[in-house]
């Protein structure tokens, strides 16, 4: 066991990380800090990396695991073992999420506004109190407010010898330029639906063929295949949403099923906003010290009006994903009919939806197919221009119809 287990096929960048951590170890031991800017000798420790790579390699899972191995105070460690045995008290704190010298910055509800980022920077430039590395992982860099990102830009470009900045975003073009050249920068790569297949019975106790069906269907999303694979809820509404191609074959159906997506979305942002909302409102207040009746402490209605407009946008956020969620299923759906409309014998994304694929690919031409997947990749665009997510999602729909 170490903390890299979770990370799914991503050997180079695991190899990249231990070098790193060990260079970090042999600088403390040294009494030296971390190595400023991204560029020189890339067995050094730098204070500032950026992860990247396609959505669900796991970014955020090996930038946790680095940080782990920063921390962990394993004694095989001093004898010249790897760093991040994943049993000791660094290694387990770090990972658990409760390390005092690890700071996570989460993406799973509002964006980062100015003050907390500002609050971040500060706090990063104090010696860390286990004497090693003062670690700060910003999840979701490319969620920050245009101020938020400038407050990190600071403490990114004033580092403290012992303070590292571990970023994750999609790609390098969803972070400031300026930001980004002062990291070092680490590519996942989309793991192999064997190694995903792998990890799901390795570490969740998934049944083989199931694993195996699941990491297909995620298509290199780590994350998405576990949900398929243990959560009846994603299964379902994947095998809802590959009904479409099916369903597309008058106007009636297509508009019904561009209600339906569009109405699925809506429920899981409410769901989320009913389970967050009204907790994250109370301990706002709780916050300001304003007991049940008494009149807002000052500054508080502000702060309360600020709250709920970040909620909203967390709700648009969350009506989107699932919709791009749905939109990826269709286009993996679309890429598997043209690969069978052509002959290939390689694995499916949907190998449990061969008789499906068979129907759509036997009733239309490799160029109906092209057409259909180019439809569904233009409601993705609609949708991040912020189109009217039924206009986008019906327009697809119709265009999905069959000749
Ligand atoms: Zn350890």
């Amino acid at each position: 066991m170490s903390v890299w287990d979770d990370l799914v096929g991503q050997d180079r960048v695991v190899e990249q990380l231990t070098a790193a951590a060990q260079a970090a170890r042999a600088a403390v031991a040294a009494g030296r800090g971390a190595a400023p800017g991204p560029g020189g000798n890339a067995s050094l420790m730098t204070h500032a990396w950026l992860f990247t790579g396609p959505p669900g390699a796991g970014q955020s899972t090996a930038a946790r695991a680095f940080a782990a191995a920063l921390q962990c105070t394993s004694p095989d460690v001093e004898l010249g073992g790897v760093p991040g045995c994943g049993f000791c008290d660094g290694c387990h704190t770090v990972l658990s999420g409760s390390h005092a010298d690890v700071k996570f910055v989460r993406s799973d509800g509002l964006s980062i506004g100015v003050g907390d980022m500002r609050d971040l920077v500060l706090r990063a430039s104090s010696y860390p109190t286990g004497g090693r590395w003062s670690v700060i992982l910003v999840d979701a860099a490319h969620r920050l407010t245009e101020a938020a990102a400038n407050a990190l830009l600071k403490g990114v470009e004033e580092p403290s010898p012992r303070t590292v900045w571990l970023l994750c975003a999609p790609s390098v073009q969803d972070v400031l330029p300026t930001i980004r050249s002062r990291c070092r920068l680490l590519v996942l790569r989309t793991p192999a639906a064997e190694a995903v297949a792998d990890m799901l019975v390795r570490r969740d106790g998934v049944e083989p063929e199931t694993a195996r069906l699941a990491a297909l269907a995620g298509q290199g999303d780590v994350e998405r295949s576990r949900r398929l694979a243990v959560d009846e809820q994603s299964r379902a509404r994947r095998l809802d949403v590959l009904r479409i191609p099916l369903e597309v074959a008058d106007i009636g159906g297509c508009l019904a099923a561009a209600q339906r997506l569009v109405d699925t979305a809506k429920a899981d942002a409410e769901a989320l906003a009913e389970t967050q909302d009204a907790k994250e409102t109370d301990d706002l207040r709780a916050a300001y010290g304003a007991a049940e009746g008494s009149r807002a402490p000052r500054g508080m209605a502000g702060a309360v009006k600020e709250l709920e407009k970040r909620q909203k946008s967390r709700a648009t956020r969350t009506r989107r994903e699932t919709l791009g969620v749905a939109l990826l299923d269709l286009l993996g759906f679309y890429r598997d009919v043209l690969a069978v409309q052509l002959g290939s014998t390689g694995a499916l994304a949907n190998e449990d939806q061969r008789p499906a694929l068979a129907k759509v690919a036997a009733a239309g031409s490799p160029e109906n197919t092209l057409r259909r997947i180019e439809a569904v990749l233009a409601c993705r665009e609609a949708l991040d221009r912020n189109v009217d997510p039924l206009l986008a999602v019906e327009a697809m729909t119709v265009a999905l119809r069959a000749g």
